[in-house]
């Protein structure tokens, strides 16, 4: 599980980077708005904490951009604003749960778990990688803003790539949860799906690859534009 740390006050972000990273989390941390931004849109992230008092942004305004963007992570507010009216701003602008500073880590560790169970929180609604875009709950993959059709199995598999986007799936792992128990698998059967979507990918001039990575699996990356 992968979070995003926007929090601009150094000491507080080391304690709390080093909390997460306890409770087994990947960690990446910014200080700006803009950074976080950009983050959030180069990587997908679990989950992100966000401090509202940013040095470039208010991070109520961040968490807009976020929304604005179509990008579904779940967003855990980080504050000292205690007022209810920060609070419902927070939660209008579109954030998941709310922490109030000073808070215990066990807490803060807690909250980011529960935000991660949540249906279609972990599960994201949308996976992303370049432009290429897999809707979840539709079923449906798009290219630019172009749907691309893919057979069930090749869904499956761009599903898989995506929900560990920009990380090596292995190849074993993949061979288990695409071809059932009963069905033959011939030792190139995974190759040949991968081949038959990179192939699609490219034909459709998307801006993501699959790569092979020997001896280990796949994994699909963006393309710098
Ligand atoms: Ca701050």
């Amino acid at each position: 599980m992968r979070v995003l740390l926007v929090e601009d006050h150094a000491r507080l972000a080391g304690l709390v980077i080093k909390g997460l990273k306890a409770a087994q989390f990947d960690v990446d941390a910014t200080a700006t708005a803009g950074e976080a931004l950009e983050a959030v849109e180069l990587t997908r992230y679990d989950a992100m904490i966000l401090d509202l008092g940013l040095p470039d942004m208010d991070g109520i305004e961040l968490l807009k951009h976020v929304r604005e963007r179509r990008i579904s992570i779940p967003v855990l507010i980080l504050t000292s604003r205690i007022q209810v009216r920060d609070r419902v701003a927070g939660l209008d602008a579109g954030a998941d749960d709310y922490l109030t500073k000073p808070f215990a880590m066990e807490e803060l560790v807690a909250r980011v778990r529960a935000l991660l169970r949540r249906p279609g929180a972990a599960l994201g609604q949308k996976l992303v990688s370049g432009d290429v875009e897999f809707d979840v709950a539709a079923r449906e993959v798009r290219v630019a803003g172009r749907l691309l059709p893919l057979s069930r199995r090749e869904l499956s598999l761009l599903e898989h790539l995506l929900r560990r986007a920009d990380k090596v799936v292995p190849k074993e792992l993949l061979e288990q949860s695409l071809y059932g128990s009963g069905e033959t698998l011939s030792s190139n059967s995974v190759e040949v799906l991968v081949h038959r979507l990179r192939r699609k990918l490219a034909d459709a001039g998307a801006r993501a690859t699959v790569r092979t990575v020997r001896g280990v699996g796949y994994m699909i990356t963006r393309e710098a534009s």
